[in-house]
């Protein structure tokens, strides 16, 4: 489905990815871990297209798309929900999910995704009247995952999603993240909850420096704990 090969981006003069390259296949949850600047980020933002300066190879469903700006890859079926959620605060939250498929191929079926992302998001099924400024952060957060679904992307990447978040809420979303992956989405997650994202993913990729520097099943790396503490202690 994705797979980068010797990536490098840059922000300014700064090199941040360093000769990255990495798969992700159809269906599969693949995490990306490490610490703080690690790169993690960057590298979400630079398949998504919101690096502006980048070199190397980034194939999507078999084409090229390292030129691409972020719109065309969207309407490849590329999503991207990033750290701060960016929901649109004086809106209701049906009002927000409506935002999310406007400029989609699939804005005809309008409705038909509103009603399947209220089954599966039932929190805010029984909150579309709702401002979403007054949803809870980690209801927020739902929003801005669900409102990214809304295109139907092929492809969903996940910066963070459990952020400040209470514990009840990250493992309703991480059982969300789950039945997604059943429904046909691929996912790439960045998360500090190492633990927890192993626990739902298929493979991990450790990042350190700006570089790949493990990669492995996520069952091996949840076993793995010298791994863990040298690489993902914040
Ligand atoms: P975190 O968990 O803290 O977000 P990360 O692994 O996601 O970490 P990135 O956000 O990708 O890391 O940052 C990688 C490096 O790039 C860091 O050294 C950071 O300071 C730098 N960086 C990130 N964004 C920018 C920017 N807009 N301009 C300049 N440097 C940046």
């Amino acid at each position: 489905m994705l797979k980068i090969a010797n990536l490098s981006a840059w922000y300014g003069h700064s090199h941040i990815l360093q000769d990255i390259s990495l798969e992700v296949k159809r269906g599969e949850i693949v995490t990306l871990i490490g610490r703080n600047g690690a790169g993690k980020t960057t590298t979400l933002r630079s398949i998504m297209g919101l690096v502006p300066k980048r070199q190397g190879s980034v194939v999507f469903d078999g084409e090229e798309i390292l030129a691409e700006p972020a719109h065309k890859r969207f309407h490849r079926g590329l999503a991207y929900v990033p750290e701060e959620r960016r929901i649109v605060p004086g809106l209701s939250v049906l009002e927000n999910l409506r935002l999310g498929i406007i400029g989609s191929a699939n804005r005809s079926k309008e409705n038909e995704r509103i009603d399947l992302i209220a089954e599966t998001f039932p929190r805010l099924k029984q909150r579309l009247g709702q401002e979403a400024i007054t949803m809870s952060g980690g209801e927020q957060q739902m929003l801005a995952i669900a409102r990214a679904m809304m295109a139907e992307p092929q492809m969903i990447l996940l910066d963070e999603p459990s952020e400040g978040i209470m514990p009840i809420l990250v493992d309703e979303m991480f059982e969300l993240f789950r039945n997604m992956k059943t429904a046909g989405t691929t996912i790439m997650l960045v998360e500090q909850n190492v633990e927890l994202a192993l626990g739902i993913s298929d493979r991990a990729y450790i990042m350190d420096q700006g570089e790949i520097v493990y990669h492995d099943t996520a069952t091996a790396l949840l076993a793995d704990k010298a791994m863990q503490e040298r690489y993902c202690a914040v």
